[in-house]
């Protein structure tokens, strides 16, 4: 950029940046090194948008926004300028900028028998239905479904975190049912029985019924308070 006179020192950093953050290149031996999707950009605003995204262009438009911050030219009409060269461009590229098509996954969606893909957004990709929008049938996620069951309880030991049920994936107990805080690690509160949803009248931590269907205190040391015992 240097080289070609164009850019000033203070944005460099910036545009690399945004070329990282975009996926437009990446790291590789100390190089910048062009990814695929940094490529197929290119070559897209080269088709569609030559006039402008150009050396030549950039160079020019940096003199006379200097020529506009000196007072030697119109704001205004520089800008009316531009927008009258870009928006046609921009409302011929949407038009015949060729959509990629989404790479299929062999499968069907089960809610209109369209063909499933593979589609892409900044958070990860995911299976759609390739019906999108008459249809927005998503895949689940696979990894969702390991996500712990909710309760609806409020965890008392941190008073943010939600009890979840989950299923102890190593160790003694493995395969079987328990209940914690959705803030652990933070909070490591754990119920050795399903909580009830009330609060236990001495300590105020939760009810849980354990496995002989009793109603207790969650802190069976601490407090031991027992339903059946005030009832009777
Ligand atoms: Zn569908
Ligand atoms: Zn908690
Ligand atoms: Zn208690």
């Amino acid at each position: 950029m240097e080289d070609l006179g164009i850019g000033r020192p203070s944005t460099y950093s910036q545009t690399i940046s945004i070329l990282k953050k975009r996926k437009y290149v990446e790291l590789a031996e100390k190089k910048f090194l062009p990814t695929d999707q940094g490529r197929l950009t290119i070559e897209k605003l080269d088709e569609f948008f030559e006039s402008i995204i150009s050396v030549d262009y950039t160079a020019r438009m940096e003199k006379v926004l200097d020529q506009i911050s000196e007072g030697d030219e119109d704001q205004t009409k520089i800008i009316k300028e531009f927008y009258n060269e870009f928006i046609p461009m921009v409302a011929e590229a949407n038009i015949n900028m060729e959509k990629i098509a989404p790479k299929l996954t062999g499968e069907q969606c089960p809610k209109c028998g369209s063909d499933m893909v593979v589609r892409s957004s900044r958070y990860g990709t995911f299976e759609a239905c390739s019906n999108f929008p008459e249809c927005k049938y998503i895949k689940p996620d696979d990894k969702k479904k390991e996500e712990p069951t909710k309760t609806g309880v409020t965890c008392t030991k941190c008073g943010v975190g939600e009890i979840v049920e989950r299923t102890a994936k190593s160790g003694r107990n493995k395969g079987k049912t328990f209940y914690a805080c959705d803030n652990f690690p933070k909070c490591k509160n754990m119920l050795f029985g399903k909580p009830t949803g009330e609060k236990c009248p001495k300590c105020g931590h939760l009810l849980i019924e354990d496995q002989k269907g009793q109603i207790i205190c969650q802190e069976t040391k601490q407090c031991g308070y027992k339903k059946d015992e005030k009832t009777n």
